[in-house]
């Protein structure tokens, strides 16, 4: 039987600033829009936020440290791969998953109808359930940086069970 004692939670943070002349990925899925996120790889904020969660729950660093920006490894990476690549990474020292949830703040494009095909990508690389997937779309309410359209923010938790 779990023990409770078994259960690790993390949560994950990340922001990247909007710019024309980039490709506007979010869950691994392109959307259309005239700015996309700015980063080494294809800075999707809502797969580096989750990634960041499932890493602080296991006690296994973050992304920075996995992935770093001065290695042209992972420049361009595709980050459902950094996703993969992280949760093998956990799997080895004995992690599982059993939920995540999230929060990507952005007052456009609208995310809702790319939420289904976000799960199924996140779901895909975990072999994880989408029931067990969360993913929120949130405005600013045209405040700050995000409502000025400058960058979009996610936010994400993780819920680990070791040792089962
Ligand atoms: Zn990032």
């Amino acid at each position: 039987m779990t023990s409770i004692y078994n259960l690790r939670t993390g949560i994950g943070y990340d922001v990247h600033r909007l710019v024309p002349g980039r490709d506007l990925i979010i869950g691994g899925v392109k959307i259309d829009f005239h700015l996309g996120l700015l980063g080494h790889s294809d800075a999707d904020v809502l797969l580096h936020a989750i990634t960041d969660a499932i890493l602080g729950a296991s006690g296994l660093g973050d992304i920075g440290q996995l992935f770093p920006d001065s290695s042209a490894d992972w420049k361009g990476a595709n980050s459902l791969e950094l996703l993969r690549y992280s949760h093998q990474k956990i799997q080895a020292a004995g992690f599982s998953i059993i939920s995540l949830d999230s929060v990507v703040i952005c007052d456009r494009p609208k995310l809702l109808p790319h939420v289904p095909a976000m799960k199924k990508n996140i779901s895909d690389v975990l072999g994880l359930e989408v029931f067990r997937i969360g993913i929120k779309g949130k405005t600013s309410e045209k405040l700050g940086f995000v409502g000025a359209e400058e960058g979009i923010e996610a936010y994400a938790t993780a819920l680990l069970v070791s040792g089962s």
